[in-house]
């Protein structure tokens, strides 16, 4: 390319017909239509501030609504028809989860920047996948900046880390499990596990809650789930870790060779953080590869109120970081990094004549398909980058502090409410607690959380979730919309006391236990 830039083709029109063939769907004036006629209800629906969580609609039926907008022409294309496509925008947007009302308390995908969304929009119009920098151009640059914006918080020297995106957190904690495992047993991936036979079992430590993709690499990666050592837990829900050492001792004992450590920066359940600097310090002493999956929580590095919650991050080896978490952009954009460059290419080691270049330029020296399992993948960079060139960091980091300020907020609402319990002191903005009113048994709290999580669930105004507690189930409330208040949680409150009452009417009338069954 030319300092200058690239050369502006010369603008001709187009022949009428080109091919001889006239495919409709492809105008350009329907294209505009199209959009305008979609832009118009998602416009509607952002403006839709009402309570609503989810309606959830039996598959058979949405099965029925979706086949009956189908068009029936078999022979010929269908003409476009506005009023379909309306309706199918109408029942696509009416049967999600509605993760723009306040409502919608339950998970950790959020309430996006509209901005993103348009994104999006472009990136499926010009289609530019983007593993490889030839296919994708401007996110294969992208991606290099935003790793540098954000390495900038983890703090590794410039010239030395890598980063690559993958689809979604779980893939992420894959390729870098995978990473470690080659770069303590390098001969695993031509010769297999036969190559270590009769010495020490490769194996993995995790917390005993870490998020299932984690405990599924050691299947995936062949190492077995017998090999996972699972660290105990303190009452704050982290690693213990007074119990770390002498776990890796056992297992060593036990004949395995513990290759990668996994800190967890925001547990899925609770969002509790493992104190990384620590485990770092186990790491460094046992020369094993510390690993955090910081999915949910490593949005908060970009928050000076909240970085200190990943402390030592610079330590690990690697992080996985959903951008479709925190950072309020579509799912799925998740960044992997490694602190040692040169590690990120051990994850795989294959040649591939037709996309691997025998003679690396400076063009395909940017390509990413070396460091992931993907070939085409999405440009997922484009709607965080775009977002974050026009906004910068202080909206980030804002919306952050903000949901995590009303988690604490609500902690300390539910602490004055003598018929909830909560398990466990917010890190972030998720929060579990029960719902203990004085006339539930012991040995039906689980049971009512469970009953009560449904029914407040198919009541449609509130989306929670529920989770395992120390082995007794939680309601769950992860806070990913900046328009949601204490207000609104306390409505959410009258709402599970309302179903309550309901139940324990039932148990009174016929003596039913709680929920019903058992
Ligand atoms: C969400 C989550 C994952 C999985 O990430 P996906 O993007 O859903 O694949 C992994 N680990 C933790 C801690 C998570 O919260």
């Amino acid at each position: 390319m030319t300092p200058s830039g690239p050369q502006e083709p010369e603008l001709s029109a187009p022949p009428a017909d080109p091919g001889g063939l006239t495919l409709k769907p492809f105008d350009v004036r329907l294209f505009r239509e199209s959009s305008e006629t979609t832009v118009a209800k998602l416009e509607k629906h952002l403006a839709d501030l009402s309570l609503k969580g989810l309606s959830l609609t039996e598959p058979a039926v949405l099965s029925r609504a979706a086949r009956a907008l189908m068009t029936t022409e078999r022979e010929h294309i269908a003409g476009y028809d506005e009023d379909r496509l309306a309706a199918i925008i109408d029942l696509y947007v009416k049967t999600g989860i509605q993760v723009h009302s306040p409502g919608y308390m339950g998970r950790q995908f959020s309430s996006t920047v509209p901005l993103a969304g348009v994104i999006d929009f472009v990136s499926s119009v010009v289609n530019q996948p983007s593993s490889f920098y030839e296919a994708g151009q401007l996110p294969n640059v992208v991606e290099k900046i935003m790793a540098d914006e954000l390495n900038r918080f983890i703090g590794w020297p410039a010239d030395s880390f890598a980063m690559v995106t993958t689809s979604g957190g779980s893939l992420a904690n894959l390729t870098a499990m995978l990473a470690a495992r080659n770069d303590r047993f390098p001969g695993f991936w031509s010769e297999g596990s036969a190559a270590y036979l009769g010495q020490a079992r490769p194996a993995i430590a995790v917390g005993d809650d870490v998020h299932y993709s984690v405990s599924r690499t050691a299947g995936v990666m062949g190492i077995g789930e017998a090999q996972i050592v699972r660290l105990p837990l303190n009452a704050a829900q982290q690693i213990d870790m007074d119990a770390v050492r002498p776990a890796l001792d056992a297992a060593e004992r036990r004949g395995l060779g513990v290759f990668c450590l996994v800190a967890s920066a925001g547990t899925t359940s609770v969002g509790a953080f493992d104190p990384i600097d620590r485990l770092a310090e186990v790491a460094r002493e046992r020369d094993i590869w510390l690993h955090v999956d910081g999915a949910h929580g490593a949005s908060l590095l970009v928050s000076d109120q909240l970085r200190h919650r990943l402390k030592g991050i610079e330590l690990a080896d690697s992080l996985t970081w959903d951008a479709h978490k925190m950072m309020f952009t579509p799912a799925p954009c998740t960044l992997l990094f490694y602190r040692e460059k040169d590690k990120s290419r051990r994850a795989f080691r294959q040649r591939a004549s037709y996309v691997f270049d025998e003679d690396p330029d400076v063009y395909t020296a940017m390509d990413s398909g070396g460091k992931t399992i993907e070939c085409t993948k999405r440009p997922m960079i484009m709607p965080l980058w775009v977002v974050w060139a026009m906004y910068g960091r202080a909206l980030f980091a804002e919306k952050i502090e903000y949901l995590c300020r009303l988690t604490r907020d609500v902690h300390r609402v539910l602490q004055a409410e003598p018929d909830f319990e909560t398990t466990h002191y917010p890190e972030s903005n998720i929060l579990c607690f029960r719902y203990r009113p004085g006339w539930v048994r012991e040995e039906d709290v689980h049971r009512l959380q469970v009953t009560v999580r449904d029914r407040v669930k198919s009541r449609g105004t509130f989306f929670i979730s529920k989770v395992d507690v120390a082995g007794v189930a939680a309601l769950r409330v992860v806070m990913m919309n900046h328009l949601i208040t204490e207000e609104h949680f306390r409505m959410l409150l009258d709402e599970i006391r309302a179903v309550g009452e309901e139940l324990c009417g039932n148990r009174q009338n016929d003596q039913q236990r709680v929920g019903g069954r058992r």
